[in-house]
């Protein structure tokens, strides 16, 4: 189980969605959510939708849940 963030600014990326993060990300934003923990990173997404409706997996951390 790892710890996930959700971005609460979406000005820090191209498509303008709010991005999600796991422990350790090199570029983990200030400005987050908490998601808590999830045995993968397709569950923290489905957490984050509970805030925006826009959300997108980090490159870095989580490029199997990145899809645009
Ligand atoms: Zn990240």
């Amino acid at each position: 189980m790892d710890e996930y963030w959700v971005n609460n600014r979406t000005d820090t990326n191209p498509n303008n969605d709010h991005e999600v993060h796991k422990e350790g990300c090199p570029v983990m934003p200030d400005d987050k959510t908490y998601l808590g923990l999830h045995d993968n990173c397709n569950s923290a997404l489905h957490k984050a939708r509970a805030y925006y409706s826009s959300v997108d997996g980090c490159i870095p951390c989580i490029p199997e849940c990145h899809d645009r």
